[in-house]
């Protein structure tokens, strides 16, 4: 099936970014920022209640951090280098939560120092970390959630303790002169099945209820981290159907009085805003007789397509050229064989695509740029554009 521009962009704005691109030379990104702006505005209608931290590692450039912290957005940073780029925009440290759980002690008092209070962990190690390095900090711990096999890009047992760990951790960090503040979980990025969102959100009642009854600790904070949709070729359901079916199952938990609410999106608040542009190198066949053509194209997995590892997220590819399609498999430019991005799919692209002929990959705002190779087989890193 060919792909239709329209399932992904408003007309004008699709124009916009074409009548750009067809300046520049292959490959980069463009990213339209007020699409950005739109999701943003979407995602506060959806959850008003909540406060959203942007989870920089989708995207970081400082275009971005400007728009998004004019809009209100706090910020959630991984590293000292994302605080450093993030504080040198003039956002606040009281905007920001440092949401990594594997950080070096002293990186935690370098935040401290910066004046951030706010600490996720899921270790005994790294809780007496921040207390030693940032003494009365505000922490939440990570739990594990189920839903690996649901998300596209899974985020699930490198982070997060199981819940017993997790009430642990949260009287040790009262125990050590920090506020015990809340829990964390992150479903997964790219989550398709909502029910997810139900299973998580009752271990954190279990463990708001049991701290406050067996200890005494009245938690005040639930960080729901990301895993929205952004569009793809996999269809999900609208960030709308997200919203409510989340909002019921926390009432259905918490009932009116809920705690403070955080949410940390980076895909699906950015990915649906650029358009990756490549050109097509070689058009080839392995044999004589060979009926599956492969399309070698300037962008691949080491220049901001790390996605298409196991093929996890299949990006809808868009070409002027049309016509009868036929399927074929998808490569990039470097001498590495890792360098396929889809094989098992079979993408059709038409039959005539030709060297020189562009792909528009769809939807490839977040983590492309931020994980493009610096100099593999001396490919430059990803390009992008940002439009107003
Ligand atoms: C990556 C990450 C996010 C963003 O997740 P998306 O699925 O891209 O929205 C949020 N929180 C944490 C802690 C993360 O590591």
């Amino acid at each position: 099936m060919p792909i239709k521009v329209e399932d992904y962009f408003d007309r004008d704005t699709f124009k916009k970014m074409k009548a750009f691109a067809d300046q520049k030379e292959t490959p980069f990104v463009v990213i339209d920022l007020p699409t950005i702006s739109r999701a943003y505005d979407q995602l506060g209608a959806c959850f008003p209640f909540a406060k959203t931290y942007y989870a920089v590692k989708a995207n970081p450039a400082v275009e971005i951090i400007d728009l998004l912290k004019d809009k209100g957005s706090s910020f959630d940073i991984a590293s000292i280098y994302e605080l450093d780029k993030v504080l040198a925009q003039g956002v606040g440290p009281e905007r920001i939560s440092y949401g990594n759980t594997i950080k070096k002690a002293r990186d935690i008092r370098y935040f401290f120092d910066k004046g951030v209070r706010l600490f996720a962990t899921d270790s005994e190690a790294d809780l007496r970390n921040i207390a030693k390095a940032a003494p009365g900090a505000k922490v939440y711990v990570r739990i594990l959630t189920e839903g690996s096999t649901t998300a596209d890009w899974p985020l699930s047992r490198k982070f997060g303790c199981q819940s017993d760990m997790a009430m642990d951790l949260l009287v040790l960090a009262r125990d050590l002169g920090l506020v015990p503040y809340g829990v964390s979980f992150h479903v997964g990025s790219q989550q398709r099945d909502i029910s997810v969102w139900d299973a998580a959100i009752a271990k954190v009642k279990v463990i708001f209820e049991r701290l406050k009854q067996e200890d005494g600790i009245t938690l005040q904070m639930i960080n729901m981290g990301g895993g929205f949709p952004a569009n793809y070729i996999a269809k999900t359901n609208s960030l709308e159907t997200y919203a409510e079916e989340i909002i019921r199952f926390l009432k259905e938990d918490f009932g009116d009085e809920l705690p403070e609410i955080i949410l940390e999106p980076g895909r699906s608040l950015i990915a649906n805003a650029g358009i990756l542009v490549s050109e097509v190198v070689l058009v080839a066949r392995k044999s004589r007789t060979a009926v599956e053509r492969w399309v070698y194209t300037d962008v691949g997995k080491f220049s901001g397509l790390i996605e298409t590892m196991d093929e996890s997220i299949k990006f809808p590819i868009w070409t002027e050229k049309k016509g009868e399609m036929e399927e074929v498999v998808i490569a990039g430019p470097t001498c590495d064989s890792a360098d396929i991005m889809y094989e098992h799919y079979k993408y059709g692209l038409p039959l005539n695509l030709a060297s020189g002929d562009r792909l528009y990959w769809l939807s490839t705002g977040a983590y492309t740029t931020s994980y493009s190779a610096v100099e593999f087989n001396g490919f430059p890193p990803l390009k992008a554009y940002y439009l107003d």
